[in-house]
């Protein structure tokens, strides 16, 4: 077990005449035995970030600190690690048995019995005592999974080093491996650092998560800090489902405006905002709190329900905030996001099942615009970063609210949804730094808990 940590790491790809920055000046530093996820979207720098920790990927600038030695120019094979990937990479030759021992017999002098000992009590640990006979052809997805895993641990190493590793597997099966490999890392008390794309999986495994994008990193933290008190709209917009509204809004005299929107602020939000400068309005779905009919006024905005999405235990309620982002404003993301299509001409589809499914997949291309955006911008910068500013412009005649499941809404209904004031985060517009985040008291104390 031993102390990992990136001082400014930075990692430039020359890819023909053009580099490309995949790393940037990215220092963290996790704890010995902290088990830490890092996460973004597709291209912000993850698997380089690990790939450089292993030795599988040179340095640009920076250093990396495994224990007490700089491993800069370390071999991969002597710096005590053991990787897990997403695609197994078990050698489909040799039995389990052996795919486990080899990794033991190539880089140790252990006796054959020692190592059968290892072997044996990694097979149990992982469940898979019955299989060490057999050959990767012949496993499940899941069963291969639980080799690759008892693999790593056979080695007894410093550092585990996951990429992506229960991506390949079905979802039933990705939720039992994701508590088995916490319990796992707590019994072994092994520094876990784990990649992932997906959210769940980071607010669920880690100690700590550490948020990329762009090869920058965003923010360092707890499940739960990310969550509550997220540095920029990036973060608060990448962890949660679904994800955080934003309202682009003027600051008005203590008042957050735009043209559906008209919100007064609690005193001490507004002593931190700019007079007249433009702000995000940020509320997350579970804190709106709807009502069927009633009137705006203070918190309270009028809103007609677009789509509701039943998920069983909750509904997901897509609202629009006035009348141009009910069905046609879908079909014009939809247009804008999926292809060539002609927006459908007037007409109101609401209530009919073809304004769900134009709903659901209008919501579906605003998410992918959100959690990708940046990516997109960075490796396309033109018709993708385009789709992702489009789409970022309509949202601020929408709303998502998550309510209980018997809580029964219809799409054409007119609701008040109540924003309320301790729940509302405010990101400044131009740099996207939190200048808000909600009142939550629990989790200020949290982190000194
Ligand atoms: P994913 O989740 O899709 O695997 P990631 O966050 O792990 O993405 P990386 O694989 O680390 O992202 O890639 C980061 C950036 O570096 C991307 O823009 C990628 O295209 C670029 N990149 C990675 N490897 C190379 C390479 N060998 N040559 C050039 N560019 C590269």
């Amino acid at each position: 077990m031993a102390e990992v940590t990136l001082d400014s790491v930075t990692k430039v790809f020359q890819d023909g005449d053009d580099q490309v920055v995949a790393v940037d000046d990215v220092s963290l530093s996790i704890d010995d035995g902290e088990f830490l996820v890092l996460v973004g979207p597709s291209g912000c720098g993850k698997s380089t970030t690990l790939r450089m920790i292993a030795g599988l990927e040179t340095v640009t600038s920076g250093t990396i600190t495994i224990g007490d030695d700089v491993v800069n120019h370390v071999p991969a094979q002597h710096r005590d690690i053991a990787m897990v990937f997403q695609s197994y990479a078990l050698y489909p030759h040799m039995t389990v048995r052996e795919n486990m021992a080899f990794g033991l017999e190539e880089s140790t002098t252990l006796e054959r019995d020692v190592i059968d000992r290892r072997v044996e009590e990694s097979a149990h640990m992982m469940g898979i005592d019955e299989l060490l006979n057999r050959k990767p052809a012949d496993l499940s997805g899941g069963q291969q999974q639980r080799v690759a895993l008892g693999r790593a641990i056979v080695r007894d190493p410093e550092v585990f080093l996951m990429d992506e590793p229960l991506s390949n597997l079905d979802a039933k099966l990705r939720a039992q491996m994701r508590t088995e490999l916490q319990r796992l890392q707590d019994e072994l008390g092994t520094t876990t650092i784990y990649v992932t794309h997906d959210q769940t999986e980071a607010m669920t495994m880690g100690d700590r998560i550490a948020i990329l994008d762009g090869g920058v990193l965003q923010q360092i933290g707890t499940p739960l800090e990310c969550y509550h008190r997220p540095n920029n709209q990036f973060v608060a917009g990448f962890i949660g489902e679904p994800p955080m509204n934003f309202l682009n809004v003027d600051h008005e005299d203590g008042t957050l405006v735009n043209e559906n929107v008209e919100y007064s602020l609690p005193a001490d939000v507004e002593e931190s905002l700019e007079p007249g400068a433009e702000y995000v309005l940020g509320i997350r779905p579970e804190d709106i709190e709807l009502q069927i009919g009633g009137d705006g006024g203070d918190h309270l905005l009028e809103a007609t329900v677009d789509v509701v999405e039943p998920t069983g235990d909750e509904n997901v309620v897509y609202l629009a905030l006035d009348e141009a982002a009910m069905g046609e404003d879908s079909d014009r993301q939809i247009a804008v996001g999926v292809g060539d299509e002609e927006p459908s001409a007037g007409g109101s589809p609401t209530g009919s099942s073809q304004s769900g499914l134009l709903g659901r997949l209008g919501s579906l291309v605003r998410g992918l615009g959100s959690r990708g955006r940046s990516s997109a911008a960075a490796t396309s910068p033109d018709s993708e970063g385009d789709t992702a500013d489009a789409i970022e412009a309509g949202d601020s005649s929408r709303l998502t609210a998550t309510v209980g499941g018997m809580e029964q809404y219809e799409s054409g209904q007119a609701v008040t949804a109540y924003l309320p004031p301790e729940a509302i985060h405010v990101f400044d517009a131009a740099s996207s730094a939190a200048v808000h985040n909600r009142r939550l008291d629990e989790v200020d104390r949290a982190p000194n808990a």
